[in-house]
Order: C-alpha cells, then structure tokens, then sequence
C-alpha cells in the first residue's frame, strides 16, 4: 500500500498542557516522520487555564500539520477527544493522552495492525507507571463492573488510548449522545478490533486531572448508564425478594395468630427496621432512576455537544454538534 496518499492524524485532548506539548509534538514528529508518514496533530484545548492555547498557536505557526482548537470552556475530555474525532481528516485517527503516558513510540505497531486490515486498534496496558495504588485498583474495580453488567465487551487494561480507521470515525460522528464514554462506544460499534500492548509511561509533566473520587465518580456513573440497565433492574429484582420474604412473613404470623399461644406478637423493633430498610431501598431505587432521568433531560435539551472559541488551522470548524451553521465570520485565526 502506498503510504504517501494515507493521513494520519494524532487527536489530542489538552487539559493545562502547557508544559508538555512541545514534548509531545516533538516525538510525534520524530516517529511520524520517522516512518514516512503522512500526519497531523489535532490539539483541542479543553478551556485549559494556563497557556496551552499560547503553545498551539506557536507550534501551528511553526509547522502546519499541527491543528488547534479552543473550547469556549472545559467540557471534559470525552468531549474534547469527540471534537478531535470530528476535525480530524486522517484515514485512521490515534486518539492519545497528551502527556504522554501513552507513548507515540507505539503508533507504528498500531498502523502495522490497522494496514493489516484492522478498523481499531487498542492500547493494552502492560504495565503503569507513576500512578496511584487507589488509581489503579479503582480502575481495576470498575473494569470489573462495567464487564459484568453491561452486554458489550470492553478490553480489560484499556484506556482511550487507540487507533481508529475512517469508518470507526465516521461512526463515532453519528453517535450524537451527550453522555460519552467512549470506551464503550468504541467497542459498541464493531468491526474487527485488536490490541497492542504498550508499557504505560509516567506523565511527563503537569498533573493529572483524574486523581479524586469526586472526578472519578460522575465518568463511571456516565459509563455504567449509557451501557446498562442493570441499576434499574436492581429495584425490580429487590423488589420480587423482598415480596416474597413477605409473603412467607405474613403466613408465619397469621399462623403464629391462629394456632400458637394467645399473646400478642411482640416486634416493634423489628417492624421499625423492616420501614427503614424498604424506606432505604426505595430512596436508592429513587436515585437510580433519577440519574437515568437526568440524563435523558441532558439528551432532549440537544445542546450542542462544546462550543468552540478558536481554531488553528482548520478550515471550518463545526460549532458544535447539532448547532446551527456557523458563519463566516466566527472562529479567527
Ligand atoms: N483532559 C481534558 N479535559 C479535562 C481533563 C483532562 O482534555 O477536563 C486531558 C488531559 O489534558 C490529558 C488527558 O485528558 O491529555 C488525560 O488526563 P490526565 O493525564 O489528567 O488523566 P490520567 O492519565 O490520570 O487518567
Ligand atoms: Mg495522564
């Protein structure tokens, strides 16, 4: 296959980057380049605080294969990642970390796979560096969830770190919802999908953003939702078990009523626990419903998905994901 006439485009979702990117175009460069290949850089700014904005714009004016955009304000970064996936052009498409922690230095293997006829290609996580006991067995936790409870097949030990052909791409740009998890929709879509295992580096600078459980909880209450109806189910199931302890309950002490000695059946404690454990249930049910609720407002509202501020080198930018067409005027260089 002739190289020359394939783009690749590196997608980048950027956080207060400032002190990694041009680490990070550096390497790409140096593997890309390395290869023979033709490539782009799809940096999205994801309303960073510190001066990443400032380091796209230079690296753009330095060279051209490096596209930028701005979000109005942060949107997290399954956002981020879905506006690099809808500006970027490549015939496959890497999406990646920007501090490196998933080196560029595997993108050769992933391309070798994707020539060889795959449509994704995953990063597997061999091993992990510079992270956190809690980071790692948390994720390791919650993999093991989301396997049981949801019909789709996420890869163990996998991150957003992958490849992804035109057509995953193009897929993916269907997918309006606004709660994303990609690792699910990823896999949701299909076509033949492979993994490349890759030592995980530390971050080569900055920290990291998904440190805490109040960062971590909304991303894995987002992921369980869009791919399981098992909390839901869980009140029904409660429900029929509790109904027929009931049932066994009340036979028992209509029994006890008809046919055992004649005093009254002493238990106000334990009525007092029964209402305060079904009372409970029912507030979680409550809740449980009330996520899948809220989520179906965000989805009916059809807000466009970011908004963007700038642009670097992409030539007309979408405003967003279900907003009107945008004029000519907006989005400067
Ligand atoms: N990121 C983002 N928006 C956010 C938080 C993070 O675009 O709101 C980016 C960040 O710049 C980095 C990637 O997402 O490129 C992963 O973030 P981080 O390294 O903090 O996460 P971790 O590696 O600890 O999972
Ligand atoms: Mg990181």
């Amino acid at each position: 296959m002739d190289k020359s006439n394939e783009l690749i485009s590196i997608v980048a979702p950027v956080y207060n980057e400032e002190g990694v990117l041009d680490a990070l175009y550096e390497r790409v460069r140096a593997v890309l380049d390395g290869a023979g290949e033709t490539w782009e850089l799809v940096l999205v700014n994801d309303g960073s605080r510190d001066r990443s904005a400032e380091v796209i714009a230079r690296l753009h004016a330095a060279d051209e294969r490096v596209k930028g955009l701005s979000f109005s304000r942060n949107f997290g970064f399954q956002i981020a990642a879905t506006a690099g996936l809808d500006c970027a052009r490549g015939d496959a498409v890497i999406l990646t970390d920007a501090d490196l922690q998933d080196p560029p230095e595997v993108y050769p293997a992933m391309l070798a796979q994707w020539r060889a006829g795959y449509d994704v290609v995953y990063g597997v996580r061999a091993s992990r560096e510079g992270e956190t006991w809690f980071k790692v067995t948390t994720a390791k936790l919650f993999y093991r969830l989301i396997h049981r409870i949801t019909s789709i097949n996420i890869p163990l030990d996998t991150g957003d770190f992958r490849l992804l052909d035109r057509r995953v791409v193009n897929s993916l740009r269907g997918m309006n919802e606004r709660n994303r998890f990609l690792r699910g929709m990823v896999p949701w879509i299909g076509f033949r999908q492979i993994g490349v295992e890759y030592h995980r580096e530390a971050r080569y600078a900055g920290e990291a953003k998904f440190t805490s459980v109040k960062k971590m909880l909304p991303f894995a209450l987002d992921a369980i939702t869009s791919f399981s109806y098992f909390p839901l189910q869980l009140a029904t199931i409660i429900g029929f078990v509790m109904a027929a302890v009931s049932a066994v309950a009340i036979l028992a002490v209509v029994l006890v009523r008809l046919l055992g000695p004649h005093e009254p059946l002493l238990g106000q404690a334990t009525t007092l626990v029964a209402v305060l454990f079904l009372g409970s249930v029912q507030l979680i049910s409550l809740g449980i419903i009330g996520e899948y609720l809220g989520r179906i407002y965000d989805e009916v509202k059809g807000r466009p998905l970011y908004l963007i501020q700038q642009s670097w080198g992409i030539p007309d930018p979408p405003l967003g994901r279900f907003a009107p067409p945008m004029g000519s005027a907006s989005a400067g260089e």
